[in-house]
């Protein structure tokens, strides 16, 4: 229902695009949500679930640790069966990026400066290019090279900038481009500062992250405000969220984020209200069930639930399914910001999932539709 306007409109840096196997981060390429597996690795149909749950919540990628051989022995199989592009992480050990580059995954997340002599970034970097495989290096400002943390005396923005450029000078040293970067940090001024500074230096996409950002609700509001900034600022090409939760969770709060910034849409948009005594059904527990039974939906949809008449009919006629309080358990049903018809408290739960379903159903159908005619139409 909302269109873009003047002031809604976020001008994005433009990055160079590479790909992470089938999936473009950089330029013009929708803002990609990742996030990372927490089960053993090398246990493939644990981490293969897990995985599975992350793609039904949208991931569009998805990180996987390799800190040793059982892992990439691993990773084969996970690459297989995973839906989305798997990033091996690595630390130190460039012999398990290797393993984890000839096991298929699409990108290495692993910083070229760590790894120990020049012989071993020749032989990463190698690995890298025979099997078409991304790396993203990961600065973090809690583990800064010991020589940065010597000369500016604590992490700052321009130590994680200067590390950044240290890798990144290795990486096209052997003239090898098909990087990304991240600068994070648990501090989020300290991170947006350090970001702002390296997309002026730099060309490559970047992956966005308030590192250790805490749980579920603080990770969350930290993350927000940090991703945030930067996405409003234009800069970012993905992100992960780092929560204390599971990864799904952390998908979920990814795609929250690019929603609120129009830079994304997926699912069910919600509007409603915190509630109050004025409510004509508990919009708490309302929400919570339909936030619930509507997980499932994947196409771009707004539904507002309202407790009340006082801003009820305003967002109403804002979303494509409106639900408002009224007197007596009936609750006013707007479609597309139209008042429409009434509903029983009872039934109300069943039939907006019901009513979402179908206009999800119906904008499908519209879509394929639309694709089918394109597909007809004669070549220019
Ligand atoms: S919409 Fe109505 S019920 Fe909801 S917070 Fe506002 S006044 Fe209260």
């Amino acid at each position: 229902m909302s269109e873009i306007r003047p002031w809604r409109t976020i001008v994005r840096r433009q990055s160079r695009q590479i790909m992470v196997g089938s999936v473009p981060v950089g330029g013009d390429a929708p803002i990609t949500v990742q996030t990372m597996t927490n089960t053993p690795t090398e246990d493939a149909v644990a981490t293969i679930d897990q995985i599975r749950r992350c793609e039904d919540a949208g991931a569009d990628l998805i990180r996987v640790s390799c800190p040793d051989v059982a892992s990439t022995a691993a990773l084969g199989k996970i690459v297989k069966a995973s839906r989305i592009p798997i990033i091996a992480d690595i630390h130190f050990h460039y012999k398990r990026a290797l393993e984890a580059a000839d096991a298929g995954a699409a990108c290495l997340r692993i910083n070229p400066g760590n790894i120990g002599s020049a012989d071993r970034v020749a032989e990463v970097v190698r690995a890298a290019k025979a099997n078409g495989c991304a790396i993203r290096i990961g600065v973090n400002g809690g583990s800064l090279e010991r020589h940065l943390l010597e000369k500016y005396g604590e992490p700052c923005p321009e130590a994680l900038v200067e590390s950044a450029l240290d890798h990144i000078k290795l990486l096209q040293d052997h003239d090898f481009h098909e990087y990304k970067v991240a600068v994070k940090a648990s501090d989020v001024f300290l991170a947006v500062s350090a970001y702002m500074g390296l997309a002026e230096a730099v060309d490559c996409p970047l992956h966005l992250g308030i590192t250790e950002a805490g749980g579920l609700i603080g990770g969350t509001v930290k993350s927000a405000i940090g991703i945030g900034n930067l996405l409003w600022a234009g800069i970012g090409d993905t992100l992960r969220v780092s929560l204390s939760a599971e990864p799904e969770e952390e998908v979920r709060v990814g795609f929250e984020i690019l929603k609120s910034l129009g830079l994304r849409t997926r699912g069910v948009r919600v509007v409603s209200c915190p509630s109050c005594a004025r409510q004509g059904f508990d919009v708490i527990r309302t929400v919570e069930a339909l936030e619930a039974r509507l997980q499932h939906i994947k196409t771009p949809i707004s539904l507002s639930v309202l407790g009340c008449v006082v801003n009820g009919p305003g967002e109403a006629r804002e979303t494509d399914i409106g639900l408002t309080g009224g007197g007596n358990g009936k609750h006013m049903v707007y479609l597309s910001g139209v008042t429409d018809h009434t509903v029983q408290s009872e039934e109300m739960l069943d039939h907006i999932v019901a009513l979402v379903e179908a206009k999800a159903a119906e904008m499908e159908a519209a879509a394929d539709a639309a694709a089918a005619a394109k597909v007809g139409e004669p070549a220019e």
